[in-house]
């Protein structure tokens, strides 16, 4: 499903970010990305995003050469991919809702289908009966619930997050992983960036290490 051979990512000042990196990720995995601050992982996300290119090497998702997906294409290849962020960036004058269905209204879905969506996206997280409230009135945990929602509503292929926990304490940082795992159990592929090794190394899925922009550990399959 995402394949990178050998990728390097040096950017405009000469630091090289991404040193050759390699690795796998079959459809039905859940795998942990992690390192030190600085070692890649948001790079190696932005390119699987398209936000950024690759200086050599080669990014495949589903069998397609990212650098063969034009500028106009891109964002039919984000339409695939939702991302979860450490700050939700939630809007926080728009109630839960509208927050979830934003992806679906740039879409262009008929606003049947966006309620039938973002109350079935809701329902996976467990807020089906916050449609209403503001994002402000919610504790952090389902603010990160309401993030989720927005990235699973349009039913994407690839799910990303980067440091969703970050700000949560241990017990709702579970709950947050737990819902990931649901997401992959009915077949979406989950890469989670995430520093907090004592929760991951629980969790008993692949991690993917980055040392200075070196892949250390996780390359293959186990
Ligand atoms: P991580 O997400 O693991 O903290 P990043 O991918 O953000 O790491 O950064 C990897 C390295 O690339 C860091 O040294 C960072 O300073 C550098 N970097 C990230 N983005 C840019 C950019 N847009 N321009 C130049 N250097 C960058
Ligand atoms: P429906 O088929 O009515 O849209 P589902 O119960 O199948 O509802 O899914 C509800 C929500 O759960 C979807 O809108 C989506 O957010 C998420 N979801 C379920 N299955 C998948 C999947 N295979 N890939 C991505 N998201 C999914």
């Amino acid at each position: 499903m995402i394949n990178f051979e050998r990728v390097s990512k040096r950017y405009a000042e000469g630091h090289d970010a991404l040193r050759e990196v390699s690795f796998e990720i079959a459809r039905d995995d859940l795998v942990f990305l992690t390192g030190h601050s600085g070692a890649g992982k948001s790079t190696l996300m932005r390119l699987i995003m398209l936000m950024d290119r690759a200086t050599r090497g080669k990014v495949m998702i589903d069998g397609v050469d990212l650098a063969r997906v034009a500028r106009r294409n891109i964002p039919g290849h984000r339409r695939d991919i939702g991302v979860v962020f450490q700050n939700h960036q939630l809007l926080f004058d728009r109630p839960v809702f509208d927050n979830v269905a934003l992806p679906l209204i740039i879409s262009g879905y008929d606003y049947r289908e966006v309620g039938r969506r973002v109350r079935a996206a809701l329902d996976k997280v467990g807020l089906l009966n916050k449609e209403r409230a503001m994002p402000l009135t919610l504790s952090g945990g389902e603010q990160q619930r309401v993030g989720i929602a927005r990235a699973v509503v349009g039913r994407p292929r690839i799910l990303l997050a980067d440091e969703p926990t970050g700000n949560l304490d241990p017990e709702l940082s579970s709950e947050i992983m737990q819902l990931f795992e649901a997401f992959n159990q009915v077949g979406v592929t989950v890469l989670i960036a995430s520093h907090d090794l004592a929760l991951i190394s629980r969790l008993r899925h692949r991690i993917l290490t980055l040392r200075e922009g070196r892949l250390v550990q996780g390359a293959a399959c186990e």
